[in-house]
This record gives C-alpha cells, structure tokens and sequence, in this order.
C-alpha cells in the first residue's frame, strides 16, 4: 500500500439507492495485509456493523472524520479486480445498487465459509446388522426413518436427514447420542460421479473443414489477446461443441481460462462429459443445481487457477477468474441467459462486458441466433460470422412436414392428434423406432384463436396477442388497448372462436388411449421437480425403455438420441401468439430446435408439425430449414415496428397486493414519465400501464409499463429521473418497482 493507500474505499452492503456510493474508511495496521481490493470487510456504519467490499485505496473529498475498519471477512479476496468493475457497471447498466450487484457475482459463494469442514451423518453399525437395529426401534418410529435415510444415502448432514425424514434434527441428534449415527468430517467434496452421463469416445476429434476455419479465427483472436465477439452460426449436429473444445484448448495454450455457459442445468451432465474427457480434472462445474460445499469447492479450484476451464450456467459468467481469456455461451439465443428475479442481467452482456475489460474473446454459438446477434453479426460488424453450415458427415436435415389442423376439424376430428401423425407414430412403433412428442408450455396467456380459419385476435397499434381475461375482455399487455370478445370470427364469421390451451398430462391420456400397446414417458416440470429425474427420464428414453416420449421445451435442446426418427409438435401455435414480439423468433427457434433432435443417429427423421397457420412465415421457413430467410423478412417487420435490435425495452414492473394502490401507482408513475418525455423528442415511447400478462402472482397484483427508445443510455436516464421523481414527489409510493433492461419475455 503506498501513500495513497491510506484509506479504503467501500461500498457497504445495503441496498437503498441513497447510500449507493463509497465510503472512506481507514485501515488498522493490523488488518494491513489482508485489507486488499475485493476482499469483504465488516465496518461501522451508523449504529450498525455491516459487511463491504473494497474497491480500492484512496482520500476521501473533504476532510471528514473515518472510522475505521472493524474486520475482514475472508482469508484471500473473493472478488478479482475485472468483477469490481462488472459490479459498478451493472449498477449503472441495470440501474441496480452496487451492493446488489456485488451481492449477484460473489451468490455462489454464499452460505459455506472459508474454513468450514461439513459433518455427514451415517450409521455406525454394520450393514448386515442393520434389519436387527431397526427391529430394535421398533418403538420409535421417528428415529427409525432417519436411520432408513441414512442407511439409503450416507452423505446427508444432519438438517438434510432430519428432512429427509420428515422430523426435527433433535431426532438426529438422539441418534448419534445412542452411538447407531457417526460423524465423518468432509473438508471437500467433489461433485458427484454418479450424477453424470459419460458420453464420450475419448481423445480429439479431427475437425472438418468448416469447424478447422471457425476455429482458427477464434484462436487468432485468442493469440493475439484481442476482444471480440464470434457469432458461432452451425445448423444442428454440425460439431459447435467441437469447435468450443477447440477454443478452450487455445485459450489455456495462451495461458487463459475459458468460461462455457450452458442455458440449462439439464444440460449440463451430457457437456460435463465431453469437457472432462477433453479436459480431465481442469474442469469446474459452477451451476445452482449444486449444492452449497460442492459450489463451494468448485468455486475455490476456479480461484486457485486449478480449473481454468469453467462449466456452468448463467451465474457461471461471475466465475472469479485471474485471467478470462474466453466466454463461450451454447444456444446463445436462448432466454434463460436472461435472470429473472430482481436484478436482471443477462449472461451475454456480462461475458461481453468481460471480455471487453480484459481483452477476451466471445463465443456465442447457435443454429438459430437471437435476433439482436445475427443483426451485430450483420455485414458491418460488430461481431463476426463464423459459419457451419452443415450438418457432421453430410448427414440431411429431417424432413419437415406442416399439418393444418384446421382441416382435421372440418373433417370432423376434433383430437389432439392429426390422422397424419397417428400414422407416423403408428409406424414408428412397428419398426421400433422412438417418437418424441413436443408440446409447448401451456401458454400463460390465453389468446383467441379462431378454430375454423386459424385467425388470431391482436392489437391493432403493437402487432401483439390480445389477452383473454375471465371478465370477457380482450387485452393488450404492451399498451392496454382493451375490447370485448367477438361472438364470431372477425376474419371468416365462425362461432369456433375461443381460447387456446392444451397440456402434456392431457396429451399423454390421449397418447394412451390411440397407442395402448406403447411405452409412454412424460417429462415435464411437473415430473422432474425431484432432482436428478430429468436425466433418469432421458437415460430411460436413451437406453430405449420406452418407444414415446411426451414434453415440454426441455426436450427441445442440445439432446443427442440416436434412435429418435419422429418428432410431432403438437401444436405450434401456443408460441406463436404469446403476447411478446418476440413470438415468431421464438416459434422459429423452437421448431428448428426441435427438428434438430429427429434423425440425430443413421436412421432419417421426420418431423411433423401441427399448426392452425400453416402459412405463417416462422412456420413455413422453420419447414425449409431456412434460417437466413426467416432473418430476412423478421428483421424488416421488427423495423418497421420499431422493436428490438432496433430499438432498447424497457419494462417497468409494479407489484403489490392491493389492486387499486397498484393501478393508481403505475399511473402516477407513468404522468411523471410523461412529463419527462415531454422535454424530449419523441422517439422515445411509453405504453401503458397496463396489467402484465400474469396479471397476479402469490397474492401480488403486476402492472407494467414499456417503455421503447432508440438509445440505452437515453432510456436509463429517463428511469433513473422517474425513480427520483417518484421518490420525491410521493415518499411513501407503495408498489414494488422493478426494471428489466431488454427484457427476454415479459410475464
Ligand atoms: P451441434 O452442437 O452443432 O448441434 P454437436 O457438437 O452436438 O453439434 O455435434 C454433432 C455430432 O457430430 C456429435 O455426435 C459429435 O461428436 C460429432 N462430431 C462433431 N465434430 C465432428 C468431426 N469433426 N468428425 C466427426 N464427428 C464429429
Ligand atoms: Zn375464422
Ligand atoms: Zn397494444
């Protein structure tokens, strides 16, 4: 620390924007070495003692007394120097606190401290004795289930087997008093074997032509330590993993660590294998779905640099690395990379802003590019193409065929199922081959869909679904346009007019009904909300236990099922009308998404689309595999539209539990919002308020109002002003705001 090492700068960990600045404080002798930027601090503030994070050394602007500060809270740094300046970006990027944000990018750390050794719990008898230990708690029940528990898995602290089974932990406890549990001290724990799908053939794959060329531009950019950002472009099954192998091999050559984000945690076992055959035990797996002491370790053999290859989902971006020199994010147009609860980055902005800060290159590889990115990929930059434009081995597309289901109804069959894809499954399951059933999620807005001529009721000023609410309203959820249902269909005069939904339990039945001899396998959130059932569901599937297999969106990615020859949507439409303009990306990107798991092994696929609008444009080009087409008449009707990438969104999102608080706040909100656009030009839109599409959520009512602009920047300032303004005008204003930058969806 030199002369200007006098003070510590702080940001104190609370979150009210009032506070939201560095504090000055000064540096015992004591605490001198340990006291370094990025380490977590404990200091006096008011009457309180708060955690901080400190961001650097320096004097503060007056002359003002310092308190000192009062402790460290870490053994090393938990931050490196690239995520302080993540953390004041996001701030100003997502008009957060910075104390929120830091609190976001060190989330993984959370819960476990540095020194703590986790006690697991199990038997202390032999196995063979243990019909004869039970017999003996014959009386005590309750001390008999945690002892079944522990018997059944053995790597269970004592709170998990108290809930395991389903008794206080003091129960536990009278166990190990009694001598039949033991302690074993676990210091750290890897994360587990048998959690994943090996899936590998060992040693490096030769690359083709195409992945040979991608490659190379991204191991110049690599070579050289420059920033940039490659739009990695390959249909499915053209190799993008092997391409992204590549990459990471590169980077550590450079003496580089690499990031690979994944949009799911579902996904993450299939890729975990392929990386640690690659990579060995220089792979880290950073992702939620583990728990608390394995996220721990993880995270420290990233600090260390043990693992300088880093496997995760979103969160992953925060990796604490010394020296990123890659950030690769597979499906990258997928709105997971988005978060979704109050501070809502997303994982590309942040990998981006990175790389930029550290002079990294950026991956983003998909066969159906966001929108946002096939336009910066456009001709004049500012990310680069990078093409493959074929599938491994030349192996064809499937087959795609569209259904119109508006003529089953004329021709009187009012099922789930087209005569069409009976006929396929049928067939499927005399030759032994495997069908997956897709079927969106059940919408979570009900839009009017006219059975007859396919016809979709939207607002006349956004081009958005109108929402059916239960009062008989039609409403839009971008600017409020509200009208009453129509008694017959405005465009053919059809009394077949009315709402839309259908679900994978309802389709399942069905599915039973028409093939009885079949084996069915569902796999929704409902089915594998217990850990670790997703992939017994896929592995199932995989090893072929069943000939069916009905889902969700789940099963649209990155799966590999080799004897996989039909996939029948079951209804395209639920997609193509959520009321979000990004509807037809949307439905385009699943119907290629899902045309990409038929025909993935070396029998052909077929694809069967059922849909009331045959002739829509995501349809029919998702139908001829032509993505570049699909761009082509999208980009010119999100332009004439004035939505994103040709504008920025920004939606401003109130909460409360009492209904007329929450619509007289959203519209004060919006008269001020008013006021200030007033004073500007008017490129800048505010629609609404109007209720969001999940118009309640737990008790909590939801209004939104969208604001559309030509700048980032513009936009965030005007937010900032209305928050102030808000504040100031009306102190005890009630609703919960939120603002979601760029928003991914808007429910
Ligand atoms: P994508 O992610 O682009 O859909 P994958 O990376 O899953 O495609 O690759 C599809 C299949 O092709 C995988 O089974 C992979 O092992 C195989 N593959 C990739 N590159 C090559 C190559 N150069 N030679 C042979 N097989 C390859
Ligand atoms: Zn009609
Ligand atoms: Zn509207």
């Amino acid at each position: 620390m030199g002369d200007t090492g006098q003070f510590a700068e702080i940001i104190v960990d609370i979150s009210a924007r009032s506070v939201d600045r560095v504090f000055h404080y000064a540096v015992p002798a004591d605490l001198k070495d340990r006291v370094k930027p990025g380490a977590r601090v404990l200091v006096p503030f008011g009457a309180r003692r708060l955690a901080g994070y400190v961001l650097g050394f320096g004097y503060p602007e007056r002359n003002i007394r310092v308190r000192e500060i009062a402790g460290v809270l870490d053994d090393e740094p938990v931050l490196t120097e690239d995520l302080l300046e993540i953390a004041r970006w996001m701030a100003d990027s997502y008009l957060c606190t910075t104390a929120e944000a830091f609190a976001r990018i060190i989330a993984p750390r959370l819960g476990v401290k540095a020194t703590r050794a986790v006690k697991l719990l199990k038997p202390a008898f032999p196995a063979r004795k243990s019909q004869e230990v039970l017999n003996r708690l014959k009386h005590a029940p309750k001390q008999a289930a945690v002892l079944r528990q522990a018997l059944l898995n053995q790597s269970l602290t004592r709170k998990e087997l108290a809930a395991a089974a389903q008794t206080s932990p003091a129960t536990v406890d009278a166990l190990v008093k009694a001598g039949l549990l033991e302690a074993e001290i676990l210091h750290a724990s890897n994360y587990q074997e048998e959690n994943r799908i090996v899936h590998s053939s060992g040693g490096v794959t030769p690359l083709n032509a195409d992945q040979v060329k991608a490659a190379r531009e991204i191991s110049q950019a690599l070579t050289e330590g420059k920033f940039g950002v490659f739009l990695l472009y390959g249909v499915t099954g053209s190799g993008k993993t092997e391409v992204y192998l590549d990459a990471i091999a590169s980077a550590l050559a450079a003496g580089r660590q690499a990031v690979a984000m994944v949009p799911e945690i579902s996904l993450t076992p299939q890729m975990i294998g392929l990386f640690r055959a690659r990579f060995g035990s220089l792979v880290a797996v950073l992702h939620s779905g583990l728990a608390g002491r394995e996220r721990y370790e993880e995270w420290r053999r990233v600090k260390k640099n043990q693992a300088p290859v880093v496997l995760g989902t979103r969160s992953a971006v925060f990796a604490p690395l010394s020296a990123p020199g890659l950030f690769i994010l597979d499906e990258e147009h997928e709105p997971s990379y988005k978060q979704d609860d109050h501070l809502r980055y997303h994982a590309r902005e942040v990998a981006i802003k990175r790389a930029q800060l550290s002079g990294a290159a950026v991956v983003l590889g998909s066969a159906t590019p966001s929108l946002e990115s096939w336009f910066k990929a456009g001709c004049s930059g500012p990310y680069q193409l990078l093409k493959l434009p074929h599938r491994i081995d030349k192996k064809p597309l499937p087959q795609v065929t569209v259904v119109d289901i508006r003529q089953e109804l004329k021709d009187g069959n009012r099922g789930i199922f087209s005569r069409r894809l009976v006929a396929a499954i049928y067939d499927r399951l005399q030759k032994g081959e495997q069908t997956i059933l897709f079927l969106n999620r059940r919408g979570y807005a009900n839009f009017i869909i006219c059975r007859e001529c396919g016809h979709v009721i939207k607002c006349d000023h956004c081009d958005i679904s109108l929402t059916y609410h239960l009062d008989g309203t039609l409403r839009c959820h971008y600017c409020n346009y509200s009208a009453r249902l129509p008694s017959v269909c405005p465009c053919c005069g059809s009394v077949y007019i009315r709402p839309f939904g259908a679900g994978t339990q309802k389709v399942e039945d069905e599915a039973a009904r028409l093939f009885p001899a079949a084996r069915i396998l569902r796999m929704d959130s409902d089915s594998t909300a217990r850990k670790g059932s997703h992939e017994k569901i896929i592995n199932a599937f995989r090893q072929g236990e069943a000939d069916i297999l009905i889902g969700t969106q789940m099963i649209a990615k990155g799966l590999d099922l080799p004897m996989v020859t039909l996939v029948g949507v079951i209804n395209a439409d639920t997609t193509l009308f959520m009321p979000d303009f990004r509807a037809s990306e949307r439905t385009f990107q699943l119907l290629t998404q899902v045309a990409g798991r038929s025909g993935r092994g070396k029998l052909p696929g077929e694809v069967l689309v059922q849909t009331y609008s045959p002739d829509h444009y995501s349809i029919a080009a998702a139908a001829r595999h032509d993505v570049e087409g699909f761009y082509r008449i999208e980009l010119p009707l999100r332009k004439s539209l004035g939505y994103p990438p040709f504008s920025f969104l920004v939606r401003m999102l109130f909460t409360h539990a009492d209904e007329a608080e929450i619509s007289k706040g959203a519209l004060l909100a919006k008269e001020i919002l008013d006021k200030i656009l007033a004073g500007h030009d008017n490129l800048i839109e505010a629609l609404g308020p109007a209720p969001a599409p999940l118009g309640r959520i737990k008790g909590r009512f939801r209004w939104q109002i969208v604001i559309k602009g030509r700048r980032r920047s513009e936009l965030r300032d005007i937010i900032r002003q209305c928050l102030d303004d808000l504040q100031k005008l009306r102190p005890s204003f009630k609703p919960a705001i939120n603002i979601d930058i760029n928003p991914q969806g808007m429910q």
